[in-house]
C-alpha cells in the first residue's frame, strides 16, 4: 500500500524541493508521511472547502500548488482561514502537500503546461537557474571505471539536456603508500604503489550530492576514495523561471488575444497597448511573473502572458512587448491536470481526482 512518503518522493523526483524559491514553503505541510494513501485530491489552492471535499471523496491526501501555510503559524485557534483549514485537515486525518515554485521551475512543470495549452513549440526555460549544478571528479582504477560510472549515472549524475550518461575520462597514474591499519585493495602496506587510473568527471544537480557520494562510496573499490566536488556557475537550462516558445504560425495581435482567451478559458484579459506587430514568440509565467518582464523582452518575445500585474507595472512594457495579465487562478488552474496526469500514471491502487471546488478568490462582474 503506497504511503504519503511514496507519493511525495515521486512528486519530488520531478519537482525537487531544492528548486523552490527561498520565500516558499513547499513540501508536506500537514500529515504523517507513513500513512497509507486512500486517494489523492489535486487542487490549485487548499481551503476548508477542499478539505471537506477530500473527506467526502475518501481522499486522505491533498496535493495543492499553493501552500496553505506560507508564513509561520504562531497560533492554531481557527481565527483565520489558514488556521481553520489546517485544523480541519488534522481533525479529519487529511494530509496536505504543496508543490509550488519547485513545480514552476522544472521542465514539464506549470509553465510548460501553459505552453502546451497555447500550442507553443520549441519551449525552453526563460530564466534558467544558476548555482544548482555541481561536478564530481574522482580517480578510479582503470578496470573499475565503467562500473563506478554506471553507479553514478544510476544515482542521477551525467544528465545534460536530452543527453544522459555523459562523462569525461582521462587516463593517468594514481600513487599512494598505505600505512598501518590500512587495508589496500591494490598494493600492500608500506609500499609506494602506482596504479593506472582514470580521472572521471560527471555533472549532477547539487541537491543530489548525498545520493551521488553514497553511490560513489558503494561502487568505488578503494578504502579511501579521492574525489573533488566543484560548485558550478553554469545555468541549468532545464530549471528556472518562466518559459518561452513560438506559435506554429504568427498571428495578428487581435487574433492572438482572441486565441489566448479561448485556449485559457478566460473571462477577460488585462493587457498593454497592442503594437500592431504579428505575434509568434510567446513568453509565459504562471502566477505573478512581472519580475521576468526584462527576460521576456531580451528573449524577443512579442507577448508576455502572466498575472498579478499592478497598474504602474503595466507601464514597464514601454512599447517593447505586450503584457497579457490573464489572472493568477486562470493561469495556473491547469496545474491540476498536470498533477493528475503524473500521479495517475504512477499510482493505480487508489483514485487520483480533481478538486471540483472553485477556489478562485477573485470574481468578475462583466
Ligand atoms: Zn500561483
Amino acid at each position: 500500500m503506497p504511503t504519503i512518503r511514496h507519493v511525495t518522493a515521486f512528486l519530488e523526483s520531478f519537482a525537487p524541493l531544492a528548486y523552490q524559491e527561498s520565500y516558499d514553503n513547499a513540501g508536506l505541510l500537514v500529515g504523517d508521511p507513513d500513512t497509507a494513501v486512500t486517494g489523492i485530491l489535486a487542487t490549485l489552492d487548499c481551503t476548508e472547502a477542499v478539505v471537506a471535499e477530500a473527506v467526502a471523496k475518501g481522499c486522505n491526501l491533498i496535493v495543492a500548488h499553493h501552500p496553505i501555510v506560507f508564513k509561520g503559524l504562531k497560533k492554531l485557534n481557527g481565527s483565520n482561514y489558514v488556521e481553520r483549514t489546517v485544523i480541519s485537515a488534522i481533525k479529519n486525518d487529511v494530509a496536505i502537500y504543496a508543490t509550488h515554485t519547485n513545480l514552476d521551475s522544472v521542465t514539464g512543470g506549470v509553465n510548460f503546461m501553459i505552453a502546451e495549452k497555447l500550442g507553443l513549440q520549441n519551449v525552453r526555460i526563460l530564466a534558467p537557474k544558476t548555482k544548482t549544478l555541481m561536478k564530481l571528479a574522482t580517480f578510479v582504477p582503470v578496470a573499475d571505471t565503467q562500473r563506478v560510472l554506471d553507479a553514478l549515472h544510476e544515482a542521477g549524475a551525467g544528465n545534460i539536456g536530452n543527453y544522459s550518461r555523459a562523462s569525461f575520462r582521462v587516463e593517468g597514474t594514481g600513487a599512494y603508500q598505505a600505512g598501518d591499519g590500512a587495508n589496500p585493495v591494490l598494493g600492500s602496506i608500506g609500499d609506494y604503489h602506482r596504479e593506472p587510473e582514470h580521472r572521471i568527471e560527471v555533472i549532477f544537480p547539487a541537491h543530489q550530492q548525498r545520493t551521488i557520494l553514497a553511490a560513489l562510496r558503494k561502487a568505488h573499490p578503494y578504502e579511501e576514495i579521492a574525489y573533488d566536488l566543484y560548485a558550478l556557475e553554469n545555468a541549468d537550462q532545464t530549471v528556472g523561471s518562466g518559459v518561452v516558445g513560438e506559435l506554429p504560425q504568427s498571428v495578428s495581435d487581435q487574433n492572438w488575444l482572441a486565441y489566448l482567451k479561448e485556449r485559457m478559458n478566460l473571462p477577460l484579459i488585462r493587457h498593454t497597448a497592442l503594437l500592431g506587430r504579428p505575434v509568434q514568440r510567446v513568453a509565459v509565467c504562471g502566477g505573478a511573473g512581472g519580475f521576468l518582464l526584462n527576460d521576456a523582452v531580451r528573449a524577443s518575445a512579442d507577448v508576455f502572458v502572466t498575472a498579478d500585474y499592478k497598474y504602474h507595472e503595466f507601464f514597464d512594457a514601454d512599447g517593447r512587448i505586450v503584457i497579457c495579465d490573464i489572472g493568477h487562478y486562470e493561469s495556473e488552474v491547469f496545474t491540476k491536470d498536470l498533477l493528475i496526469r503524473r500521479l495517475a500514471e504512477k499510482f493505480t491502487t487508489f483514485a487520483v481526482i480533481f478538486s471540483e471546488t472553485d477556489t478562485n478568490p477573485v470574481r468578475y462582474y462583466v
